[in-house]
Protein backbone atom coordinates (compact mmCIF):
# COMPACT_ATOMS: atom_id res chain seq x y z
CA UNK A 1 0.00 0.00 0.00
CA UNK A 2 1.32 3.55 -0.71
CA UNK A 3 1.01 6.38 1.33
CA UNK A 4 -1.40 9.07 0.73
CA UNK A 5 -0.25 12.98 1.32
CA UNK A 6 -2.98 15.02 2.06
CA UNK A 7 -3.33 18.86 1.56
CA UNK A 8 -5.57 19.39 4.17
CA UNK A 9 -7.61 21.99 6.14
CA UNK A 10 -9.46 23.84 3.07
CA UNK A 11 -12.01 23.41 5.18
CA UNK A 12 -11.32 20.83 8.07
CA UNK A 13 -14.87 19.68 7.88
CA UNK A 14 -14.16 18.06 4.49
CA UNK A 15 -10.60 16.90 5.29
CA UNK A 16 -12.27 14.86 8.37
CA UNK A 17 -14.59 13.44 5.75
CA UNK A 18 -11.36 12.72 3.68
CA UNK A 19 -9.90 10.74 6.64
CA UNK A 20 -13.02 8.70 7.03
CA UNK A 21 -13.35 7.84 3.40
CA UNK A 22 -9.93 6.64 2.34
CA UNK A 23 -9.92 4.41 6.17
CA UNK A 24 -13.51 2.96 5.30
CA UNK A 25 -12.43 2.29 1.54
CA UNK A 26 -9.17 0.49 3.18
CA UNK A 27 -10.83 -1.48 5.46
CA UNK A 28 -13.26 -2.43 2.74
CA UNK A 29 -10.89 -3.62 0.00
CA UNK A 30 -8.42 -4.85 2.31
CA UNK A 31 -9.69 -6.34 5.29
CA UNK A 32 -11.27 -5.40 9.30
CA UNK A 33 -7.91 -4.02 10.54
CA UNK A 34 -6.65 -2.61 7.93
CA UNK A 35 -6.69 1.05 7.17
CA UNK A 36 -4.93 3.79 5.28
CA UNK A 37 -1.48 5.04 5.46
CA UNK A 38 -1.75 8.91 5.13
CA UNK A 39 -0.09 12.14 6.14
CA UNK A 40 -2.30 15.50 6.27
CA UNK A 41 -0.91 18.41 6.45
CA UNK A 42 -3.82 20.89 7.69
CA UNK A 43 -4.21 25.05 7.26
CA UNK A 44 -5.93 27.47 8.76
CA UNK A 45 -8.46 28.28 5.85
CA UNK A 46 -9.15 31.64 6.50
CA UNK A 47 -5.53 32.62 5.81
CA UNK A 48 -6.54 30.60 2.26
CA UNK A 49 -9.65 32.05 1.97
CA UNK A 50 -8.75 35.87 2.59
CA UNK A 51 -5.56 35.41 -0.01
CA UNK A 52 -8.12 33.85 -2.87
CA UNK A 53 -10.90 36.75 -2.32
CA UNK A 54 -7.71 39.20 -2.83
CA UNK A 55 -6.67 37.87 -5.63
CA UNK A 56 -3.33 36.83 -4.68
CA UNK A 57 -2.27 33.11 -6.48
CA UNK A 58 0.74 33.18 -6.17
CA UNK A 59 0.85 32.82 -2.78
CA UNK A 60 -1.31 30.33 -2.56
CA UNK A 61 0.50 28.57 -5.20
CA UNK A 62 3.82 29.18 -3.65
CA UNK A 63 2.12 27.66 0.16
CA UNK A 64 0.67 24.42 -2.08
CA UNK A 65 4.05 23.75 -3.50
CA UNK A 66 5.57 24.06 -0.41
CA UNK A 67 3.57 21.85 1.42
CA UNK A 68 3.55 19.51 -1.39
CA UNK A 69 7.06 18.78 -1.03
CA UNK A 70 7.03 18.40 2.52
CA UNK A 71 4.49 15.76 2.19
CA UNK A 72 6.77 14.33 -0.03
CA UNK A 73 9.83 14.43 1.86
CA UNK A 74 7.37 12.60 5.19
CA UNK A 75 7.20 9.79 2.53
CA UNK A 76 3.88 10.42 0.43
CA UNK A 77 3.72 8.48 -2.48
CA UNK A 78 0.75 10.04 -3.80
CA UNK A 79 -0.51 13.60 -3.34
CA UNK A 80 -3.77 14.60 -2.93
CA UNK A 81 -5.21 18.61 -2.62
CA UNK A 82 -8.59 18.23 -1.03
CA UNK A 83 -10.24 20.32 -2.34
CA UNK A 84 -11.78 21.55 -5.90
CA UNK A 85 -10.82 24.96 -5.74
CA UNK A 86 -6.92 24.82 -4.40
CA UNK A 87 -6.67 22.34 -8.22
CA UNK A 88 -6.13 26.08 -9.81
CA UNK A 89 -1.71 25.83 -9.30
CA UNK A 90 -2.16 21.68 -9.91
CA UNK A 91 0.36 22.08 -12.54
CA UNK A 92 3.20 23.66 -10.71
CA UNK A 93 2.69 21.63 -7.39
CA UNK A 94 3.06 18.88 -9.75
CA UNK A 95 6.14 19.79 -11.55
CA UNK A 96 7.30 20.87 -7.95
CA UNK A 97 7.06 17.27 -6.59
CA UNK A 98 8.66 13.80 -7.93
CA UNK A 99 5.74 11.84 -6.59
CA UNK A 100 2.56 12.00 -9.12
CA UNK A 101 -0.63 14.45 -7.63
CA UNK A 102 -3.85 12.94 -8.21
CA UNK A 103 -5.80 15.65 -9.74
CA UNK A 104 -9.41 15.13 -8.41
CA UNK A 105 -11.41 16.45 -11.91
CA UNK A 106 -9.31 12.68 -13.12
CA UNK A 107 -10.77 11.04 -10.30
CA UNK A 108 -14.14 12.70 -10.97
CA UNK A 109 -14.09 12.00 -14.86
CA UNK A 110 -13.22 8.59 -14.38
CA UNK A 111 -16.79 7.82 -12.76
CA UNK A 112 -18.72 10.72 -14.61
CA UNK A 113 -17.55 7.94 -17.73
CA UNK A 114 -18.26 4.95 -15.69
CA UNK A 115 -21.70 6.26 -15.58
CA UNK A 116 -21.92 6.80 -19.42
CA UNK A 117 -22.41 10.39 -19.11
CA UNK A 118 -20.60 13.51 -21.02
CA UNK A 119 -22.99 16.76 -19.97
CA UNK A 120 -22.92 17.62 -16.40
CA UNK A 121 -24.07 20.65 -14.42
CA UNK A 122 -20.71 22.12 -12.19
CA UNK A 123 -21.43 23.52 -8.54
CA UNK A 124 -18.65 25.13 -6.40
CA UNK A 125 -17.03 28.17 -5.79
CA UNK A 126 -16.83 30.75 -8.28
CA UNK A 127 -13.19 30.06 -8.84
CA UNK A 128 -14.10 26.68 -9.80
CA UNK A 129 -16.79 27.10 -11.67
CA UNK A 130 -15.95 30.30 -13.36
CA UNK A 131 -11.79 30.13 -14.04
CA UNK A 132 -10.99 27.62 -16.62
CA UNK A 133 -8.73 25.05 -14.39
CA UNK A 134 -11.53 22.55 -14.06
CA UNK A 135 -13.89 22.93 -16.90
CA UNK A 136 -11.35 23.07 -19.59
CA UNK A 137 -9.47 19.82 -17.82
CA UNK A 138 -13.19 18.00 -18.00
CA UNK A 139 -13.67 19.15 -21.61
CA UNK A 140 -9.92 18.56 -23.10
CA UNK A 141 -8.58 15.73 -21.32
CA UNK A 142 -12.18 13.98 -20.97
CA UNK A 143 -14.09 14.84 -23.22
CA UNK A 144 -16.90 15.87 -20.73
CA UNK A 145 -19.07 19.26 -21.20
CA UNK A 146 -19.55 21.49 -17.84
CA UNK A 147 -23.16 23.72 -17.40
CA UNK A 148 -22.45 26.73 -14.91
CA UNK A 149 -24.91 28.09 -12.98
CA UNK A 150 -26.48 31.55 -14.13
CA UNK A 151 -23.77 34.95 -12.70
CA UNK A 152 -26.78 35.50 -9.77
CA UNK A 153 -27.05 31.49 -8.93
CA UNK A 154 -23.63 31.65 -8.73
CA UNK A 155 -23.07 34.26 -6.63
CA UNK A 156 -25.66 32.11 -3.85
CA UNK A 157 -23.52 29.04 -4.57
CA UNK A 158 -20.27 30.74 -3.47
CA UNK A 159 -21.37 32.67 -0.94
CA UNK A 160 -23.15 29.94 0.55
CA UNK A 161 -20.25 27.76 1.05
CA UNK A 162 -17.85 30.46 2.24
CA UNK A 163 -20.15 32.07 4.58
CA UNK A 164 -21.37 28.58 5.74
CA UNK A 165 -20.32 25.53 4.68
CA UNK A 166 -17.07 25.97 5.49
CA UNK A 167 -18.07 27.41 9.04
CA UNK A 168 -19.87 24.10 9.45
CA UNK A 169 -23.49 25.28 9.13
CA UNK A 170 -25.34 23.48 6.80
CA UNK A 171 -28.62 24.86 6.61
CA UNK A 172 -31.99 23.63 5.38
CA UNK A 173 -32.24 26.55 3.41
CA UNK A 174 -29.50 26.87 1.55
CA UNK A 175 -29.95 22.99 0.57
CA UNK A 176 -32.92 24.38 -0.95
CA UNK A 177 -31.35 26.87 -3.15
CA UNK A 178 -29.21 24.26 -4.28
CA UNK A 179 -31.89 22.35 -5.03
CA UNK A 180 -33.37 24.90 -7.56
CA UNK A 181 -29.98 25.30 -9.49
CA UNK A 182 -29.93 21.91 -9.87
CA UNK A 183 -33.57 21.71 -11.23
CA UNK A 184 -32.71 24.96 -14.08
CA UNK A 185 -29.40 22.37 -14.85
CA UNK A 186 -31.99 19.69 -15.63
CA UNK A 187 -34.04 21.87 -17.88
CA UNK A 188 -30.60 23.10 -19.75
CA UNK A 189 -30.24 19.29 -20.36
CA UNK A 190 -27.47 18.13 -17.63
CA UNK A 191 -27.50 14.50 -17.08
CA UNK A 192 -25.72 14.57 -13.71
CA UNK A 193 -24.36 17.16 -11.29
CA UNK A 194 -21.01 17.61 -10.04
CA UNK A 195 -20.93 18.40 -5.73
CA UNK A 196 -17.54 20.11 -7.32
CA UNK A 197 -16.63 21.77 -3.46
CA UNK A 198 -15.32 19.11 -0.82
CA UNK A 199 -18.24 20.58 1.95
CA UNK A 200 -21.33 20.56 -0.99
CA UNK A 201 -21.91 16.67 0.21
CA UNK A 202 -22.35 17.75 3.63
CA UNK A 203 -25.29 20.02 2.49
CA UNK A 204 -26.87 17.61 0.03
CA UNK A 205 -26.45 14.70 2.39
CA UNK A 206 -29.92 13.46 2.87
CA UNK A 207 -31.29 15.65 0.40
CA UNK A 208 -33.73 13.90 -2.92
CA UNK A 209 -32.08 15.01 -5.99
CA UNK A 210 -33.59 15.57 -9.81
CA UNK A 211 -30.42 14.41 -10.70
CA UNK A 212 -27.39 11.95 -10.05
CA UNK A 213 -24.55 13.86 -7.68
CA UNK A 214 -21.31 13.77 -8.48
CA UNK A 215 -19.53 13.95 -5.21
CA UNK A 216 -15.86 14.86 -5.64
CA UNK A 217 -14.43 13.73 -1.90
CA UNK A 218 -15.82 10.69 -2.25
CA UNK A 219 -14.87 9.90 -5.43
CA UNK A 220 -11.58 11.62 -5.10
CA UNK A 221 -10.70 9.65 -1.63
CA UNK A 222 -11.96 6.39 -2.99
CA UNK A 223 -10.37 6.50 -6.47
CA UNK A 224 -6.98 7.38 -4.76
CA UNK A 225 -7.21 4.38 -2.37
CA UNK A 226 -8.04 2.02 -5.30
CA UNK A 227 -4.97 3.88 -6.77
CA UNK A 228 -2.77 3.21 -4.59
CA UNK A 229 -3.69 -0.17 -4.17
CA UNK A 230 -2.97 -0.73 -8.09
CA UNK A 231 0.14 0.34 -7.90
CA UNK A 232 1.84 -1.57 -4.70
N1 LIG B 1 -13.54 22.92 -0.29
C1 LIG B 1 -13.97 23.80 -1.31
C2 LIG B 1 -13.61 23.28 -2.68
O1 LIG B 1 -13.59 22.09 -2.87
C3 LIG B 1 -13.78 25.25 -1.09
C4 LIG B 1 -12.60 25.62 -0.28
C5 LIG B 1 -11.50 26.16 -1.10
O2 LIG B 1 -11.64 27.25 -1.58
O3 LIG B 1 -10.49 25.48 -1.26
O4 LIG B 1 -13.40 24.01 -3.61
Amino acid sequence: MKTLGLIGGMSWESTSEYYRIINQVAREKLGLARSCRSIIYSFDFAEISDLQHSGDWETLTKKMVDIAVLLEKAGADLVLICTNTMHVMAGEVQEAIGVPLFHIADALAMEIKEKGMDKVGLLGTRFTMEKEFYSKRLKEKHGIKTIIPSEKDRDIVHNVIYNELISGKFLEKSAEEFLKVIAKFKNNGAQGVILGCTEIPLLLKDVKTPLPLFDTTRIHAQKAVELSLEES
